[in-house]
């Protein structure tokens, strides 16, 4: 089968597209199930990015940094050491004491919290949804909203039921109590944000958890992003709501993506059918990487993140007035409001005859009026970006780019 594989452009920088081939394989063979995930918006990204040669790549979903050299080293030695067959379902005890620790520290009074260790961030998510969707539940999430979570969702069996958060991106009580119905089974909760950058304050995820407990639902936190906080500190439901399943990973923060590599923790009913799951699927995360994250804890990871955080001054201070968007305050990803009527998927067309990779908005939410921008990228690359960008603006919007009144006066979000 012919397959398309992208180093440059991606989501995730390890998805592979197949090509839409004829075929004899009748398409009744295909499980209803696929017919819910839509992954054509992605691929037409994909398809504009063969065009280019030397892209100024916006659109990554991954750190700029090398992995610290510890790390490597640790997981190198794992190899040499034979430590290369499958570990026990839950994780290597070593790296389990580590989790359960840090874990202990954070939650003294979480006396039924129990963790194990996940095939990446996405593989907890998996395992969650299976674990606590039932055909026909509501997993209500904020919109815009990681790509990966309607279509899991539906793949439980699930309907998601997106909560529009414009233009500031915060999920309010109302917001989200207006979005809760007798059928709501899970909130599944994002902070710091992918796409958006926003980090949940205090208030904000108190609300989250309150409104989960009042109405005696279960809540998932995805906190990859935890340590990509810029202006404040990052804040968990679950100090507020015991019950809350945490899913997090090492592929962000230690710039591992490829190693698969992710835990959670919550409430040990939740975690033991996780882990039944997980060994008849996963069965375990890579063994020797999992050597190789264990070195995590001799390292400290804040000059990255202080680099991360000039890198968001220079997106922000270089384009918001040309592209409303809140000041982003973690992960690292800016969402840019477009010019009014253009769309996400116009722009990105236009935008890689500049050579430029965005990824349109449509991808994460119900609307297509903004942009995802990655600023994991070395800091030339973000420079020519948002020289690129405002070009792009005054192309697209006459030459009244330069003056947010001119350019957006009275513009709401679509
Ligand atoms: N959650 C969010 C919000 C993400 O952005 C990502 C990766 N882009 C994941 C989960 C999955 O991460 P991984 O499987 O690499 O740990």
């Amino acid at each position: 089968m012919g397959r398309l594989a992208f180093g440059g452009l991606s989501l995730h920088e390890t998805c592979v597209f197949p090509l839409e081939e004829e075929t004899d394989v009748p398409r009744q063979w295909i499980a209803q199930r696929m017919s819910q995930i839509d992954s054509s918006g992605i691929r037409r990204v994909f398809d504009l990015a063969t065009q280019l040669t030397e892209p100024v790549n916006l659109s990554i979903g991954q750190p700029d940094f090398p992995v610290p050299e510890p790390i490597k080293q640790a997981a190198i030695q794992a190899i040499q050491q034979d430590r290369n067959g499958y570990s026990v379902t839950q994780g290597i005890a070593p790296l389990l004491e580590q989790l359960q620790q840090q874990v202990a520290q954070e939650y003294p009074e979480h006396a039924d919290r129990q963790v194990f260790v996940t095939s990446g961030t996405s593989g907890a998510l998996l395992l969650a949804l299976m674990v606590l969707v039932d055909p026909g539940d509501e997993v209500v999430m904020a919109d815009p909203y990681f790509v990966m979570y309607p279509a899991l969702v539906s793949l439980a069996g699930g309907k998601a039921v997106l909560v529009d958060t414009y233009p500031d991106f915060r999920l309010t009580r109302e917001r989200l109590e207006a979005a809760i119905t007798p059928r709501t089974k899970v909130i599944l909760f994002n902070s710091p944000c992918n796409p958006t950058g926003h980090v949940a304050d205090l208030e904000e995820v108190q609300a989250v958890a309150q409104v989960a407990r009042e109405h005696g639902v279960a809540l998932i936190s995805d906190e990859i992003y935890r340590q990509f906080c810029y202006d404040g500190p990052f804040v968990s439901p679950a100090r507020f709501y015991e019950h809350t399943l945490v899913v997090d990973g090492y592929s962000k923060a230690y710039a591992v993506t490829g190693w698969r590599l992710g835990f959670a923790h919550g409430p040990s009913c939740i975690i033991q059918e996780m882990l039944k799951l997980q060994q008849y699927s996963f069965v375990c995360a890579p063994h020797p990487l999992q050597w190789g994250i264990l070195a995590a804890g001799q390292v400290d990871m804040s000059p990255q993140v202080a680099a991360y955080r000039r890198k968001r001054d220079l997106i922000y201070q270089g384009l918001h007035d040309l592209y409303p968007m809140p000041k982003p305050q973690g992960a690292f990803y800016a969402f840019a409001q477009l010019p009014p009527g253009v769309t996400g998927q116009q722009f990105v067309e236009v935008a890689v005859e500049e050579q430029l990779l965005v990824i349109p908005g449509g991808i994460f939410s119900e609307r297509d009026t903004h942009i995802r921008i990655s600023y994991a990228a070395p800091d030339e690359t973000l420079r020519r970006g948002v020289e690129v960008l405002r070009r792009l603006h005054k192309k697209l919007c006459g030459g009244s780019s330069g003056s947010r009144s001119s350019a957006h006066g009275g513009l709401a979000p679509q």
